[in-house]
């Protein structure tokens, strides 16, 4: 697919360029050059070409967090999924900085820069909560940068998954790996689960009396019959999981002894993956984008901040449900972001897509993947369409052609944007 069909799929209207004055001078800045950021940037530079669109990003490589459990199972090189921002530098501003908070039409940048604009587009993922768990949170720990390396997340892509990475193979060929996922909601809600999948199967090659143990504080989790059918059929008892009322909501994390206390007791994990709460990143919270919730209320018809006029925030940052916190929604409501804009700042009458499309793959072994396409409509209110997930007892074969599928997908994806 080209990065044009891709375009139209996530809009679902063939983007025009617009020429008039103002929009010509018009300023926008991006915050955040991952799937949402940086789709919106180029979805807006073919409605603007000559507007000033500026994208501020922290870092000079991003790393893919789709397809980061091959990396952390060695069945993908680490640097395959990092990726420059060369390409898109040649036609939108691309500024390597952090950006602080967001006042009076300008953005602060750490350096000290302020970045005017006429209308912001705000995409910068997601920030963990240490605070609910002991041994991890503030209070606890003189030395919480040292703890949180012991104990990686792993959840953003790069070099925390190389950590978690060495943690695994440097474990027992008896090791305990022990995932405690985080309650909802939270990004990509299938992939703590599809985490135990592929852990499970390096141990089959590698650790062959090694154990996954879930300690969940959720009930119920994403996809929970097709993962409990294939992680049984796939790997017998090497993967326990245990709900929260069954002894899965964890007290306390001791990163020196490598200990887990429970509710019912204790855990001893040669490899602990504490995937904490989730909110959205520090910048949408100083620039005041964020509710009780944590996370930022938008009018899904266009994006627009409840809290701010001008701001548009869109991926894992802003409040979508029923939509899932998935790069393909990022990219979807990027569309919507993009086309609201381009409407304010040209004055045109400008058709915003209304629907909002999410495809996760969940991978049970490098080869074996089952998928979830999901659609919501997004206005009057925003609500699910339709969710078609791979049936139960699916042959071998299609679901190693859907393993094919999510490759096909993440390549054209990261090309549609970097390339
Ligand atoms: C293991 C795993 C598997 C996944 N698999 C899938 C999948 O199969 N399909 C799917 O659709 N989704 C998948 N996802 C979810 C997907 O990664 C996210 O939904 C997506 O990255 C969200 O895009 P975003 O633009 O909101 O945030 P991000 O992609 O995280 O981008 C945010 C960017 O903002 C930057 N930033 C943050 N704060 C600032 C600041 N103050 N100043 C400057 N820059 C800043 C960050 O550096 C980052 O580059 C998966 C996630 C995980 C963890």
């Amino acid at each position: 697919m080209q990065r044009r069909q891709i375009l139209k799929l996530c809009s679902g209207v063939a983007v025009l360029p617009l020429l008039s004055a103002y929009a010509a001078a018009a300023k926008i800045v991006i915050i955040g050059g991952g799937f949402g950021g940086l789709f919106a940037a180029r979805t807006l530079r073919q409605y603007l070409p000559a507007a000033k669109i500026t994208l501020v990003e922290q870092q000079h490589y991003y790393y893919s967090a789709p397809y980061s459990h091959f990396v952390l199972i060695g069945a993908r090189p680490p640097n395959s999924l990092r990726y420059a921002y060369d390409a898109a530098a040649e036609n939108i501003d691309i500024v390597h900085a952090t950006a602080e908070t967001i006042e009076n039409n300008q953005v602060h940048l750490a350096e000290g820069r302020k970045l005017p604009f006429d209308c912001a587009i705000v995409s910068p993922g997601i920030e963990f909560d240490y605070s609910g768990m002991s041994g991890m949170n503030d209070a606890d720990n003189q030395n919480n940068a040292t703890t949180r390396q012991q104990i990686p997340h792993a959840y953003r892509g790069g070099k925390q998954v190389q950590q978690l990475a060495q943690q695994l193979q440097a474990m027992p060929d008896n090791g305990v790996f022990i995932i405690i996922p985080p309650p909802t909601p939270y990004r990509c809600s299938p992939a703590p689960y599809e985490r135990a999948a592929l852990v499970a199967h390096y141990m089959e090659q590698h650790k062959p009396r090694g154990k996954v143990l879930i300690l969940d504080p959720k009930e119920q989790f994403a996809q929970q019959t097709l993962f409990s059918d294939w992680w049984n059929s796939y790997y017998r008892q090497r993967i326990e999981w245990l709900s929260g009322e069954g002894g899965g909501r964890v007290e306390h994390i001791d990163a020196a002894t490598k200990t887990v206390h429970t509710e019912f007791g204790e855990e001893y994990g040669d490899v602990i993956n504490y995937i904490p709460p989730q909110r959205a990143a520090t910048i949408a919270q100083h620039a005041g984008l964020t509710d009780s919730s944590g996370w930022c209320p938008v009018n899904p018809a266009t994006m627009e901040s409840q809290q701010q006029k001008g701001i548009y925030i869109i991926g894992d940052a802003a409040a979508l449900a029923p939509a899932p916190k998935s790069a393909s929604c990022a990219m979807s409501a990027a569309a919507v972001a993009a086309a609201a804009v381009a409407r304010v700042l040209s004055g045109r009458e400008i058709p915003l897509p209304d629907i909002l499309e999410s495809i996760c793959f969940s991978h049970i072994t490098p080869n074996i993947a089952f998928s979830e396409q999901g659609s919501y409509f997004t206005t009057p209110t925003l609500r699910r369409e339709q969710v078609n997930l791979t049936p139960r007892h699916t042959a071998k074969e299609t679901l190693q052609n859907i393993a094919a599928t999510g490759r096909v997908w993440h390549q054209q994806t990261t090309a549609a944007l970097f390339e």
